[in-house]
């Protein structure tokens, strides 16, 4: 058996959170370890940079506790002080997906999604939001219909781990990786993907993403041309290092 070190949150976004880091740990161990974290859970949030932090979120009794949760959940997100104390090895076993639930008719699986891709891999697809928080924000999704993290295979996992990386190199600022699983985590749409976020505004980067994360529906979403032409603008961004 394997094991990892794991880091404790100062200020955790919720109750058993924790954190590994990205730099130190393989995309196949942090596969297995959050895997082990989510058996059993409805409900969780992967959220950080470096420090990537599992959230266990618990389940509310009705949408006015959903939707305060969610709104404290981003406030703390935006304004705690970040820091991660070592909080030891943790042995990971070997960890397998959980069944498919099967095809459902969500945006992902909708043949229009092609119009929004920007890179495709052997197992993730990189796409251009319609309602982008900034101007790069980029979804990661399976190709395969999978419900959240917890349908996900390995292999899934690590490509959009390297994906993360290679796209991550190619912008400045501040990133935000953002994945929610059950519907009081947030989750709206019912198939596995993973926000990644790059502001470059200078100051107050993450005020500006709880802003428009709050308000965004207020912004009209991208259509016809204006997303074409973005789409096209990141696909070629993407190509060039090849
Ligand atoms: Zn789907």
């Amino acid at each position: 058996m394997n094991s990892i070190p794991t880091y404790e949150p100062e200020h955790p976004l919720g109750e058993n959170s924790i954190a590994v880091k990205l730099s130190e740990t393989s995309p196949e161990l942090i596969y297995d370890f959050f895997q082990s974290r989510a058996a059993g859970l409805q409900n969780f949030t992967i959220i950080g940079d470096e420090y990537l932090e599992f959230v266990p979120i618990p389940e509310a009794p009705n949408f006015f506790v959903r939707s305060f949760r969610q709104l404290s959940f981003l406030f703390w997100q935006t304004f705690r002080a970040e820091g991660f104390v070592e909080a030891g090895q943790v042995a990971v076993a070997e960890k397998a997906p959980e069944n498919p639930t099967g095809e459902s008719f969500d945006f992902f699986c909708q043949e229009r999604v092609k119009n929004q891709v920007i890179f495709e891999g052997k197992e993730i697809q990189v796409l251009y939001p319609d309602n982008p928080i900034t101007p790069h924000h980029f979804l990661f999704a399976t190709k395969e219909h999978r419900k959240d993290f917890k349908e996900t295979t390995k292999e899934e996992f690590v490509e959009l781990m390297e994906l993360v990386k290679k796209v991550s190199s190619r912008f400045e600022g501040e990133r935000i990786i953002l994945c929610k699983a059950g519907i009081d985590a947030g989750q709206t749409v019912p198939h596995f993907h993973l926000h990644f976020i790059v502001s470059q505004d200078p100051y107050w980067p993450r005020l500006r993403v709880f802003c428009n994360i709050l308000f965004g529906f207020l912004t009209p979403r991208l259509r016809g041309a204006p997303l074409d032409n973005r789409v096209e603008h990141y696909r070629a961004e993407l190509k060039k290092d090849e």
